[in-house]
């Protein structure tokens, strides 16, 4: 049997975070919301006898996003016009970048549990979103609805070399392409909404063969899992075609979640099929080195420097870095409770940050800024368990009431009178009374010792209404125990 290499290559299309459109003043609406062709105008509607206009501020999160992935900056570049035909894209034609694009031979980093890797990219450029179809079954037969509110919004498309040589290497690309994308505040990477588009470029050849087999381009790619999918289900096609002697067909093919395939959309037409040329409305880019230099300054800490420092200065391990940083909210948010309660250790924040605060989020389908309670009203319910005002187990029921009410765990406490029982006298009376009141068991302890001693605190806990300081308890019962034994 032969065993065959997968080449994969990424094209990412993002939308920018502009306030207005590419190359008009027409504003950027959240898809969901907006009425239909509510934010439209001559230019984006393709009108004729208009004229585009550059948007400054796309330029500069395009030119954000090629530094953070080290690209280099063209200092010329120039707008073409890609010719097809289709209805949600009323000029005929989509302004994009070709020849010259913005910016070439950059890189990320990836991270597989086979270990860190390099992909290489080929290039980034700017080109305008087009309209939406929506396509209706109707009574008397099925047609077409066309919103252009989206035509003519700022996307950059970031292709990658195929340098991708597993499943896993492309999820783990995707993520951090995301993770970099929304660190550096270009784009809202909402992949549900479409903000974020993600192409695989896949093909596979026999071991030992150097040239690349023929590639088909796998769209509709709306979340990490159907990515996943979609390739698990490519590559064991191809695979089938090629172990058959057959030839791949080069084609575009759509990924259908319901139907678990991929469906062909059409076959593949090669770049001279579009009949590129210069756009004659819009003068070439030119960015000044300065302008550069400016937009370098300006950048915030990458996910790879934030991951290395919440390594080095706070001393986590690898796991708990990882899913801190995985989402740029979490790591806000850590350390804004560090900053709050410099007495509480990282660890300590992690745990609880880690287990209960974001599976609740996660359990609720909730961001953090949905997040009822501030990180202050949080760090100080640590504080109350780690001071023992209040136990473990009881933190964790108030923590639950705080994110379902959002009142203070200082409210919940006294509410409820939950405050933790360390009075020695006390605990010692409460364990008095077991102990009188299971004789049987104490006689047992010597024998099973575990077991029975694990019951007898339990016994102890259930008369204290899960207030008393378990520590406290198990000293004072081993001591009482014991005692009994000599
Ligand atoms: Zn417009
Ligand atoms: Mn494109």
């Amino acid at each position: 049997m032969t065993n065959y290499i997968i080449d994969i290559g990424m094209e990412v299309h993002l939308e920018l975070a502009t306030r207005s459109k590419m190359f008009c003043g027409c504003a950027v609406v959240d898809p969901t919301t907006a009425k239909p062709n509510s934010a439209v105008c001559p230019v984006c509607c393709g009108l004729p006898g208009t004229l585009p206009v550059i948007n400054k501020n796309a330029v500069a999160l395009a030119m954000r996003a090629a530094l953070a992935l080290d690209c280099q900056i063209a200092h010329t570049s120039i707008f073409a016009r890609k010719n097809y035909f289709y209805p949600d894209l009323p000029k005929g034609y989509q302004i994009s970048q070709y020849e010259q694009p913005l910016a070439v031979n950059g890189s990320l980093m990836i991270h597989t549990c086979q270990g860190d890797k390099v992909i290489r990219v080929h290039r980034t450029h700017l080109e305008e979103d087009t309209g939406k179809l929506t396509h209706v079954e109707g009574e008397d037969g099925s047609y077409s609805l066309v919103d252009l509110n989206r035509a003519g919004v700022p996307l950059l498309e970031i292709v990658s070399e195929p340098d991708i040589h597993s499943i896993d290497e492309a999820v783990a690309y995707g993520k951090e392409l995301r993770l970099l994308m929304r660190t550096i505040g270009v784009t809202s990477g909402d992949m549900e909404k479409g903000t974020m588009r993600f192409e695989a470029n896949l093909s596979m050849r026999a071991e030992g063969c150097q040239e690349l087999g023929t590639r088909v381009e796998v769209k509709n790619l709306n979340s990490f899992r159907a990515m996943e999918q979609a390739l698990i289900y490519q590559v064991e096609q191809q695979r089938k075609t090629l172990e058959q002697g057959k030839k791949v067909t080069q084609q575009t093919l759509g990924w259908d979640e319901s139907l678990g395939k991929t469906t062909s959309q059409r076959s593949k037409e090669n770049a001279n099929d579009y009949r590129y040329f210069p756009e004659p409305d819009l003068p070439p880019l030119i960015v000044e080195d300065s302008w550069v230099a400016e937009i370098r300054d300006s950048m915030p800490e990458m996910p790879e420097e934030k991951r290395a420092r919440y390594r080095d200065t706070y001393g986590l391990q690898a796991e708990d870095v990882e899913r801190l940083t995985e989402e740029p909210s979490y790591a806000d948010f850590f350390e804004a409770c560090i900053a709050a309660a410099p007495k509480l250790t990282p660890q300590r924040i992690i745990n609880w940050m880690l287990t209960d605060l974001l599976a609740w989020l996660h359990q609720n389908s909730k961001t953090m800024a949905d997040l009822p309670i501030s990180h202050k009203a949080f760090t100080d319910l640590i504080e109350l368990v780690e001071n023992s005002t209040i136990n473990q187990n009881t933190g964790k029921d108030v923590l639950g009431e705080m994110l379902s009410t959002g009142q203070s765990a200082g409210e919940i406490i006294e509410e409820r009178d939950l405050l933790q029982i360390s009075d020695h006298t006390l605990i010692e009376e409460m364990i008095e009374a077991v102990l009188e009141e299971n004789p049987d068991e104490v006689q047992s302890y010597f024998t099973r010792k575990e077991t029975i001693m694990h019951w007898l605190f339990g016994q102890v806990m259930r008369k204290a209404k899960g207030k008393a300081n378990p520590q406290l308890v198990k000293e004072v019962l081993k001591e009482k125990l014991d005692q009994r034994r000599h």
